[in-house]
């Protein structure tokens, strides 16, 4: 499922969420859809260059010239070192930056899953804490509807979210709850595709209930229906 398809299911599963739970306020139910929507796009940053990881990194345009930049500074760098020339190490420096540059993705994920572990070991923080960085700093690495896509790392993560946000302030619990609910919906959303998803420790469990595919017609209907309970829904609530 792509980009509207997930965001569709991901808005609805918020408000049934908040359908479902006691009076919220505005600005709660509000916090809660939003982060419903994020929540539906979240788990496929795994994906190289879906929505969310594209937010994260230069076009692939870009990336390329990139790094053709690097290779030809290393390659200046190594001519400088042989002619004897001044600070050859400098180009070295630049061909390191445009390296980096082009991989800015996985600089910033494995970059924050680091500061977030080691917030943890420093300052004792929730284990929540720990598994979102692990899960940051491995994400470059692992497949795409692989780990990040598992019921099991859903459930972990739940159980996470709603130990964390239990003693704080209703807006972080409404937070929490969107983010969920969108989160498994993504998941649903990509168990009615033909690639499915599938469980990390028992492999051959797998859903791939082969109904949409990926991008097509029917993700546009189920988007645009999705929308209209979204508001149905709103409207019964609200008034
Ligand atoms: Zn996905």
């Amino acid at each position: 499922m792509n980009r509207q398809g997930h965001i569709g299911m991901a808005i609805l599963a918020g408000s049934a969420v908040l359908y479902v739970t006691p009076a919220l306020s505005i600005l709660p139910a509000g916090v809660l859809i939003a982060a419903a929507g994020i929540g539906g796009l979240l788990p496929d940053l795994d994906h190289k260059t879906s929505t969310v990881s594209n937010k994260l990194q230069f076009s692939a345009k870009m990336r390329k010239q990139l790094k053709g930049l690097s290779a030809l500074s290393l390659a200046m760098g190594i001519l400088w070192f042989v002619l004897e020339q001044p600070m050859p190490w400098l180009w070295a420096a630049a061909g390191l930056i445009f390296t980096l540059a082009s991989r800015l993705r996985m600089l910033l994920l494995s970059g924050l899953g680091l500061l977030l572990l080691a917030g943890y070991e420093l300052y004792n923080l929730h284990w929540l804490i720990l598994l979102t960085g692990a899960a940051l700093l491995v994400m470059p690495f692992v497949k795409h509807r692989g780990i990040i896509h598992s019921p099991e790392f859903a459930s972990a993560l739940s159980l996470g979210v709603i130990s964390f946000t239990a003693t704080q302030p209703v807006l972080f619990q409404a937070l929490g709850l969107g983010l969920l609910a969108g989160w498994w919906s993504h998941l649903v959303g990509d168990a009615v595709t033909v690639e499915g998803i599938r469980s990390v420790l028992l492999p051959r469990l797998k859903v791939a209930l082969n109904l949409l595919r990926n991008g097509g017609a029917g993700e546009r209907w189920i988007a645009r229906s999705c929308w209209l309970c979204s508001i149905a829904l709103w409207l019964t609530i609200f008034y």
